[in-house]
Order: structure tokens, then sequence, then C-alpha cells
């Protein structure tokens, strides 16, 4: 075994292969582009070694700086992940020329499976059965579109280099072959460098079967069975199970046995996986061989309970590998859902932006029903914690969510119950899309096909729904909690600041209280389309919430960090609330709400922002002043109270700044739209 290596990647797959490293007492180099400086997978390996910029092709991408890193570093061996550099032949040979090991397959292997033409024609020869189609050297459009003729259509045109859903045009009929050939090759050249291309039959509602294969330097080639990705958009996967549903024993030994032989066909050692696509009555062909581990591993992990990473450290380091075929077994059902900053309801366009909150369920004690000895699992592989960026260099995924269950039921079950336990707040995602397709029919009933989001888009984009009372109720407690603890603070720092306490003072206390009155409060809540109305009346314990027809009675349970539970007319209702500037991100059992509200109070104090004044957002009284002359302030410090209109409110800095002058003193009557400081940036 190594004692160290070098990670040539970043995010989850980073973090997963540190992790195992971790385990096994293996050493790990990390490395990193400017954007990466504070990874997540930074922090995770023992060294780092930073690679330059935070575009992939002046990092990631740098064959010359990786492997001068392992060197400085004295890495034994390269991980390349999967992406980036991980299917490079040439990467590959440098390892080799710079006496360091690369853990994958051996050049000459990445090479024969790097054009989907090339690897067919070595599967056709190992006899392993390919889509009916034409993948040879010819490439003039009239023989092209020859043999399409003569497949019958609809036909697909791959680019012969291609990968990731690119390059590829469905062409429905003879007449729009030459365009579509065109607009291929156009692609396939600025994506790849190459516009060979190959037809082949295209296949109606078909399955993507893929199998894990693994070998060894000692000859020895064995199967970790299927994974089924069939749920997929624009060509790409967004989730995968194990095994896949209605696969009988002779199919998946079949299937086994010919991924089998196209590795042992290329002389294969390592991780890959041999990608199938499959007709609705089972018959298989081939498509193409990922010389690397894949996105979706762990749905194998979890079935056969191997550590993939440790198979690929020991087969690299020379061992044979761990089990032989009759020593693997499928147990349980995992799925797995890649969850992205992507926006499902804009052609999941991706998005970019801070990660302000971030919460994934627990994989430890995160479990279905009440027996803590139940065996039902949830695992998350992410790159990245609250706070960090997906930026747009890389890849927009967040984490992946991976669940076993004993049975299919099960696994679905506990991965809608684990979605609904993703919170994440600070740019959009596709949690809400996944919850909806794993709970969709189609994919309840395993009625699997490539087609499967396209045909549901009605179940699967659905308009939404305005909120509910409770989440308007979860709303509404979250925002005066938060005021009042802000008032509460303020009060403090009040205590400490002047020898006048106000501890005790009736005037001073935030509980909405009022002498002889009930104090109501109006809010406004954006939902979607509609403005939500909502009276709030303060009682002596709790509060009464008008936002439907009939009034409710509230009382706070409890509230922790955002995590509030309610009693709401008798029923408790639960919910955790994030408040983003002026969104308000409600998580209540199944959904992800956002509402927004305009507080008048804090945009009376930004209208002010940019003259270095502050002026009173309406009639009132100063009832204190928390700065002094000269005093430096941060933004959003709070700098005097007012009471207007029966309520606090707070006048906060609106920037960082020094205090000039104060213009008057507690006690004092201030007209609206009074200057009441002077403040300099
Ligand atoms: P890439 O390397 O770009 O991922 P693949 O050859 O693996 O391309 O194909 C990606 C996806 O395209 C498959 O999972 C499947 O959904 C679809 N696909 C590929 N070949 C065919 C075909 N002959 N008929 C129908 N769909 C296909």
């Amino acid at each position: 075994m190594f004692t160290k290596i070098l990670i040539a990647n970043r995010g989850e797959i980073a973090c997963r292969v540190a992790a195992t490293a971790r385990r096994l007492g293996v050493k790990t180099v990390a490395v990193y582009s400017e954007a990466d400086a504070g990874a997540r997978h930074v922090a995770l390996c023992d060294e780092a070694a930073p690679i330059g910029a935070s575009a992939s092709k002046e990092s990631y991408l740098r064959i010359d700086r990786i492997i001068a890193a392992a060197k400085a570093t004295g890495a034994q061996a390269i991980h390349p992940g999967y992406g980036f550099l991980s299917e490079n032949a040439s990467f590959a040979r440098a390892c080799a020329e710079a006496g360091i090991v690369f853990i994958g397959p051996p050049a000459s292997a990445i090479d024969a499976m790097g054009s989907k033409s090339a690897a067919k024609t070595l599967m056709e020869k190992a006899g392993v059965p390919l889509v009916p189609g034409y993948h040879g050297e010819r490439q003039e459009p009239e023989f092209l579109q020859d043999a399409a003729d003569r497949m019958g259509y609809p036909v697909l045109l791959k680019a012969s280099a291609g990968g990731g859903g690119k390059g590829m045009r469905i062409v429905e009929r003879s007449d729009d072959f030459k365009a579509a050939l065109a607009s291929c090759k156009r692609e396939a050249i600025s994506s790849f460098g190459d516009d060979k291309v190959l037809v082949e039959k295209y296949l109606t509602r078909p399955r993507h079967i893929e199998i894990q294969v693994f070998a060894d330097s000692h000859g020895n080639c064995v199967y970790l069975f299927e994974r089924d990705c069939s749920v997929q958009r624009r060509h790409q996967k967004v989730l995968e199970e194990a095994p896949a549903p209605g696969m009988r024993d002779e199919r998946r030994r079949a299937m086994g046995e010919a991924a089998v032989a196209a590795a042992k066909a290329v002389g294969y050692v390592g991780a890959g996986t041999v990608e199938f696509i499959a007709n609705q009555d089972g018959a298989f062909y081939f498509m193409e061989m990922n010389t690397r581990l894949q996105v979706e591993h762990p749905v194998t992990e979890m079935i056969t309970g191997q550590d993939l990473v440790e198979w690929q450290l020991r087969v690299a380091g020379g061992a044979t590998l761990p089990l032989r075929q009759d020593q693997l077994a499928i147990r349980g059902h995992a799925l797995e859902a890649r969850i992205y900053a992507e926006n499902p309801d804009n052609n999941f366009l991706p998005s970019t932006g801070h990660l302000r909150h971030l919460r994934m369920p627990d994989a430890v004690t995160f479990s279905l029903g009440d027996n803590p000895s139940h065996p039902a699992a949830v695992r998350i592989d992410s790159g990245v914690r609250a706070g960090d960026a997906i930026s747009p260099f890389y890849d927009p995924m967040i984490a992946k969510l991976i669940v076993w269950g004993r049975d299919r039921p099960e696994a679905l079950a506990l991965m809608s119950k684990a979605l609904a336990a993703c919170q994440v707040v600070g740019l959009v995602t596709n949690i809400a899309f996944l919850k909806r397709l794993v709970e969709s029919d189609p994919f309840a009933a395993a009625d699997l096909d490539t087609g499967l989001i396209e045909r549901n888009q009605a179940a699967l984009f659905p308009v939404a729904a305005p909120a509910s009372n409770d989440v308007i109720a979860l709303a509404t407690i979250a925002l005066v909690s938060a005021e009042s603890r802000r008032q509460a603070q303020q009060l403090q720092q009040l205590q400490k600041a002047g020898p006048a306490s106000l501890a005790g003072d009736p005037w001073a206390q935030t509980s909405g209280w009022r002498m002889n009155a009930v104090l109501d409060r109006a809010f406004v809540f954006g939902d979607g389309d509609l403005a939500r109305e909502v009276m709030l009346s303060y009682l002596p314990h709790g509060w009464q919430l008008q936002s439907g027809a009939a009034p409710a009675s509230i009382d706070l349970v409890s509230h922790d960090a955002g995590d509030l539970v309610l009693r709401c007319d008798g029923h408790i209702v639960r919910g955790t609330v994030v408040i983003d500037g002026e969104d308000l991100h409600v998580f209540s059992g199944e959904r992800h709400v956002v509402l927004q509200y305009k507080d008048p109070m804090v945009h009376a104090g930004e209208a002010e922002e940019t003259g270095g004044r502050l002026t009173a957002p309406m009639p009132g009284k100063i009832v204190a002043i928390l700065v002094k002359p000269n005093d430096s302030v941060l933004k959003g410090a709070p700098l005097l109270i007012m009471e207007a209109m029966k309520m606090e409110h707070t006048i906060t800095a609106p920037r960082d700044g020094v205090i000039e002058e104060l213009l008057y003193a507690t006690g004092d009557q201030v007209d609206d739209g009074a200057q009441l400081l002077v403040f300099k940036s």
C-alpha cells in the first residue's frame, strides 16, 4: 500500500478519496486552484499544493503542475477522481514517466476506449453486442446518410470523441439528416477538436444500464453488478440506483460477462464502467466504457458493502482483487440523487452563489421508523460546507445523497425523507425537483427509461401552490422572534453602555405588550405573485394570527437557531426559517417555501445609504443612543433606538464607518425625516 497519494481533483470526489485514504492510514496531498484555496477538500488532506488560477485549464487540467506537486510532496501515486484528467492518456503516461503510479487503467486502455468508434470496433471483435449502426472510418455525408436510411429512422448521430451528453443529434427523417450531420460535426469539432461521427439506431424508451467492473494486474476481472441510470435530463444522469429494477439473474450474468469481456479486450486494470443501452424487452447493447470511477459509484458500494476507492488503491499498489466473483453478492437497494445548484424550471441552468445556509440530513442517526437498529442508511458525499461558494468555474454539484434500504420501496421512502431534510439557501437547487421525481408514479413503479422526465412534465414541474397558513405562521413568528432577540441584545448593550439602566423598565420591554391595549401589526408577504396579508395580535402569552378566514391562536413552544416549534390552534407546526435579506426561507416538513418581506424600517434607512446622514423613518422619540462621537462601527451595528408607532425601531449603520456627530439626545422627540446623526464611511 502507498504511504502518500496526491488527489488530482476537487469537490466531493476529492473529499471521498481522502476519507478512504485516511481510514487506510495513507497520507493525502490536495491540489487546489485559487478559487479553492479554502475548499473542504484542502482542509481534509494532510498537505496541499496550489496549482494555479481558478479556470480549470489553468489548474486542474495542468498536467505539468500536478506532476510537479506530486514530486515535491513525495506522493507515490495520483488519484485522478472523475472528470478533469481522469480519462486523459497523456496524463497517465506523464505519471509513469515521472515514476508515479496513476491510480487508473494503463494509458493504452484509456486510448482504446477514448474513441467511441474505435471502442465499438474492439467490442465487436470481443463479441460484445452493439447497437446497430455504422462506426467505421468513412465520413462522407452521402455514405452516412445511406447507412442511416438502411438502418431506418430515428437514428442518433454521436461525436466519436464525445462525452458528457455533448455532440449528439437525433434524426427523425432522412430529409433532416444532412443538416443534423453538419450541426453535429460543428459541435464535435468545437467541443472535442475532432469532427468524426458515428451513426446508431436510436432506441425509443431505452434504459441506461451500466456495469461496474474491476480488474487487477494479475489477470483477474470481476463485475460488481449493475446500476440503472435511466433517469436523465439532457442525456445527463439525475438519479441512479442499484440493482436495476426488474433485472433477472441470467441477464445480469450476461451483461456482467459482456462487461468483463470488454475490459479484458483492452487489458483493463482498476475500476471501470461499461455502459449499455437496453431495450424495454431487455436486449442490451454496448455504448461506451468509462475508464475511471463514476460519480454514481456509491450505489454499488452500498449494495456490495465494498469501498471501491480502497479497491483502487490496493490494485494500483499491485495487489490482487480483494474478492472473487463468487464472493460478491447484492444486498438491498441503493439510490443516489445528485443535488445541483441549478434551476429545473429554467432548463436546469446552473446557478452560482454562496451556500448561506446548508443543512443535510444526519448520516448517522437518520433511519426509517423508530427502530434504532434499523439498517437503512443515508450517506452524503459533498465537497462543500455552509458558507462556501458554488462558482462558475466548476461543476455546480452541491452533494450526492445516497440511501440504502432493504428493498426499493424502502430506499425510495428514505430518499424522499432525506431530500425533505436538505436545506439550502443562497442559490437555486434541484432538491424539490428531485423529491417530486422520486415520489412520481412512474419512478415509484420503476417504469424507467431515458425519457421519463420529459414525458412527465406536468407532474414534475407543477405550478407552485400558495404557502399554507402554517408556513405563514412560521414566517411571521420567526420575524417577530428575530426582532425581539435583536432588541434584547441591544438592551444588553445599552445596560453595558450607560449608567441609567433600563433593566426592569416596563417601557424597555419588547414583548409587544401594551397597557390597556392589544398591539396589532400588519405584515404583507410576497408569495410568488400573491401578496399575503397577515394580522398579528400580541396577547399576554402568544399571539393571534389571521392570514386566512379564521384567526388562529399561536404559542411558541421552542425556538432554536431558526428551528421553530409552534402550537397553532392546538396542532404542532415545526419548521426552519432562514431570513436571508428580504427572503424568508421556510422549510417545513415537505416543502421549501420562499416568502418576501420588505421591512419598512430597514428600507427607510437604506434610502439614506449614500447621503452620509441617517434620518428618522417616522416621527418618534429617541429612547437610547448606543454610540458616541468618533466611535467606529461596522455595517449593521445598532446606533440608536427610536420608539415610534408603539414599537421600537433600531437605526443601524448602513455600512462600516465613524460617528461624526450626534444631533439628538435620549428622550428627544424627532420629526419624520429628521437627520439623527452625522455618519462618515
Ligand atoms: P456521453 O458519452 O456523451 O455520455 P453516451 O454514449 O454515454 O454519451 O450516451 C449518453 C446517453 O444518451 C445515454 O445514457 C442515453 O440516454 C442516450 N443514448 C445514447 N445512445 C442512444 C441510442 N442509440 N438510442 C437512444 N438513446 C441513446
